[in-house]
């Protein structure tokens, strides 16, 4: 018996009076689940809203220009009541429709609940396969690669199906490893230029682009060939192509030789995720650019406009400042960085904005047009100018998960409206013997989140009982100077009413600072009643490398005193782990101990 349903806008996230910028649909349409029904655009992103289930069009509730929000009715759609996959609440499967930021952080254990749900576990292999393997890894990144070589010397016979024809994923091949090798030129460039003040003068820098990118490329290679090289000693079979589920035990590979069929017995989906594309800008034109064209410096931009003050635009803008180019930051939000600590970002933003052209905060760019002279791009708030024209735009405001682009439906795994699939603490998803780890099922896109998934991920699928509980990912901007936290932060403490103390320790009282010229560095340890480590922050060059200390203190429980006690090498950067230690303890003597220790 058919039935009217009205399909309101699902859950959004933090998005409210977003633009209906396409309508997909028109009554008489049928739709599948899933089909696209209309786009939406907020500053950040745009997103298509699938059909939740299949039915027939009966009338349309908004047009192109409305503002939606989560709840506003989209449209009418006729279904049959037994082919209905049911609202968020209704059925077992409705946990898929929770919002993108709770899937991440708030892992449940979705695979006991939705067990009516889920597809026969470990059918036979499909007759007709041309490969068949015990798991299958779907994606080559940090997540991928990790769980095909974990998953191998488990003794399990593994096929890692890729779609690009070399492994590494995003963090080698255009993420991480790419960037960072930049990050180390610009830096000698900084230091060769700092050093004027202490009587060494160099001459300006002459850039050779195409060392350089020699450089950051051979870098990748010796990466790249060696996970290669890695897969071929395991017996880990790479299978070039774009995969893409065709039951809940075989995946299709369109691959230049054609397509293969793949079963397997298990699967983990490592597909990650790709940047977010900000529809108003001209993307035809090769001076706007994501972060995969900044990396591959094609030419050192007179005036290069940032937008987006997160991680990696700014660890971009620090590369392309370096190199010469006058650079521009326009960062929505108030603050840059977003999310960490203002004590920790403001050494950086004073350096920045002392450097670059212009740093706008509290601005949106709402369009721009490629002209003769660059790119002209339009502004709205802060203190940025109606427009401006720069010689390159780099647009850096977001990755979105790969998860709508599996037919992971086919699999039977639900993928959320943003393109995450939601896992348990085993890295399951709602069907048993198929996992997803990294990017794709959201929480910090950061590779050290993805490998240390994986490997959760493969030990499951071998038998073995895994379970992905760290306390913290760590952050870290490989800016100019570091800026790296992990555990708790003093915004959130303040935003959620999380009770903590915290001891500070300058690094202009630390001798090893002062010689690399980070006097402007800071250590911060964030404290429990008990005086244990529940949060960490470290701003000034290496930071990066010392927070691992902090992360092994949270994870161990270690409190101050442990930290104070233990002997640091002097001189060392480190050593302001144990004096912030000491500031805590009441021990300190390399500055006065605060009030009252
Ligand atoms: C510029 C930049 C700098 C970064 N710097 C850092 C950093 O310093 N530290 C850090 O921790 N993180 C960093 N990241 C983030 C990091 O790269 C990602 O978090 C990480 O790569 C995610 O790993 P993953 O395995 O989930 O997915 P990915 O690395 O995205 O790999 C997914 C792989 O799956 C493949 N794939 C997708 N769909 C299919 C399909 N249907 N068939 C076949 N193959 C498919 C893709 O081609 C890709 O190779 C950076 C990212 C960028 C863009």
């Amino acid at each position: 018996m058919p039935k009217l349903h009205t399909i309101p806008v699902p859950d959004i996230g933090d998005f409210k009076d977003v633009e209906v910028i396409e309508v997909l649909v028109q009554p008489g349409d049928t739709v599948r689940p899933e089909d696209p029904l209309i786009s939406l655009e907020s500053d950040k992103a745009s997103m298509e809203i699938p059909a939740p289930r299949a039915g027939t069009v009966k009338a349309l509730h908004l047009k192109v220009g409305d503002k939606v929000s989560q709840g506003s009715p989209i449209l009418d759609l006729e279904a049959e009541e037994e082919a209905e996959a049911g609202p968020a609440e209704e059925g077992p499967q409705g946990e898929s429709a929770g919002p993108a930021a709770a899937a991440p952080s708030q892992r449940e254990d979705t695979g006991a609940r939705e067990a009516d749900s889920r597809p026969a576990a470990a059918a036979p292999p499909a007759a007709e396969a041309d490969l068949r393997c015990q798991v299958l890894v779907l994606g080559s990144g940090p997540g991928g690669y990790t769980a095909a070589f974990r998953a191998a010397d488990l003794g399990m016979d593994v096929i890692l199906v890729e779609r690009y024809p070399v492994i590494g994923g995003v963090c080698l091949n255009v993420g991480c490893i790419p960037s960072k090798a930049l990050l180390h030129a610009a830096q000698v460039i900084d230091e060769a230029q700092s050093f004027e003040r202490h009587g060494i003068r160099f001459g300006a820098p002459q850039i050779d682009l195409d060392k350089l990118n020699g450089y950051k490329d051979g870098v990748v290679r010796k990466l790249t060939s060696g996970l290669q090289h890695l897969a071929k000693q395991r017996k880990v079979r790479v299978v070039q192509g774009v995969g893409t589920f065709t039951s809940p035990n075989t995946l299709a590979v369109q691959g230049e030789a054609g397509e293969q069929h793949i079963a397997f017995e298990q699967a983990i989906i490592a597909v990650g995720s790709r940047p977010v594309r900000l529809p108003a800008l001209p993307w035809d034109d090769e001076r706007v650019m994501d972060s995969t064209g900044a990396l591959a410096l094609r030419d050192i931009p007179g005036r290069l406009l940032v937008v987006g003050g997160g991680i990696i635009g700014l660890e971009m803008a620090c590369v392309y400042d370096a190199l010469g180019s006058k650079v521009t930051v326009c960062e929505l939000s108030d603050d840059l960085m977003p999310g960490a600590d203002r004590d920790l970002v403001k050494p950086l933003e004073k350096r920045i904005r002392g450097r670059y052209e212009a740093v706008y905060t509290g601005t949106r760019v709402t369009g721009a047009e490629a002209t003769d002279a660059g790119i002209r791009v339009h502004f709205e708030g802060g203190k940025a100018p109606a427009q401006d024209t720069f010689d390159r735009v780099l647009v850096s405001v977001g990755r979105l998960p790969n998860g709508a682009q599996i037919q992971a439906e086919a699999a039977g795994v639900t993928v959320d409206e943003h393109g995450f699939i939601r896992t348990d603490g085993q890295m399951r998803t709602q069907v048993p013997h198929i996992f997803a780890i990294g990017d794709v099922v959201g929480g910090p896109m950061l590779a050290h989140k993805a490998t240390h998934e994986a490997k959760v991920a493969a030990e499951v699928a071998a038998g073995h009982k895994s379970h992905f509980d760290a306390r913290a990912i760590p952050s870290v901007a490989y800016t100019h100077p570091e800026v790296a936290w992990m555990g708790l932060t003093e915004t959130r403490a303040k935003k959620e009413g999380i009770a903590y103390t915290k001891a500070t320790f300058p690094w202009a009282a630390s001798g090893r600072a002062l010689s690399l010229g980070g006097e402007g560095g800071l250590t911060k340890l964030l404290l429990d009643e008990q005086q244990r480590v529940i949060g960490a922050g470290i701003t000034g060059p290496n930071a990066g490398e010392l927070l691992g200390e902090a992360l092994l203190a949270l994870e161990m429980g270690a409190d101050v005193e442990d930290l104070a006690l233990t002997v640091h090498p002097h001189p060392t950067l480190s050593e302001t782990l144990c004096f912030a230690a000491e500031v805590a303890h009441g021990s300190i003597t390399d500055i006065l101990p605060p009030r009252g220790k």
